[in-house]
């Protein structure tokens, strides 16, 4: 089993989980983040945290967003994704033009 990050996240991707991932398997996706399902340990302190409720165990996962199950592990294929900066970095770089977070919400904030 692994946790897995569904619809909700796009478009929000505050960061909030990175923070209390215990063993830092989540990944900065162009659209979302992805959790690792080969790191992740099932450990439930990520859950709780998202403002929108993003995140379920493989397991339990709505069946209008099973499809993020598949992209969550097809997302690791290539091997060329980075481990998510922290919440704290994630604000900073908002407001800068030109960096990763500050395109992101141009072209994804709902
Ligand atoms: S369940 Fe635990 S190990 Fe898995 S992504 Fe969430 S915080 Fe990290
Ligand atoms: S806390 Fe939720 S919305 Fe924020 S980045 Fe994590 S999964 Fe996405």
């Amino acid at each position: 089993m692994a946790y897995v990050i569904t619809e909700p996240c796009i478009g929000t991707k505050d960061h909030a989980c990175v923070d209390v991932c215990p063993v830092e398997c989540f990944y900065e996706g162009p659209d979302q983040l992805f959790i690792n399902p080969d790191e992740c340990i099932d450990c439930d302190a990520c859950r709780p945290e998202c403002p929108v409720d993003a995140i379920f165990p493989d397991t339990d996962v709505p069946s209008e967003w099973e499809k993020y199950i598949q992209k969550g592990v097809d997302a690791f294929k290539k091997g060329d994704l980075k481990v998510a900066i922290t919440r704290e970095k994630w604000e900073k770089e908002k407001g800068v033009a030109g960096t990763v977070a500050n395109t992101y919400y141009q072209k994804f904030k709902k």
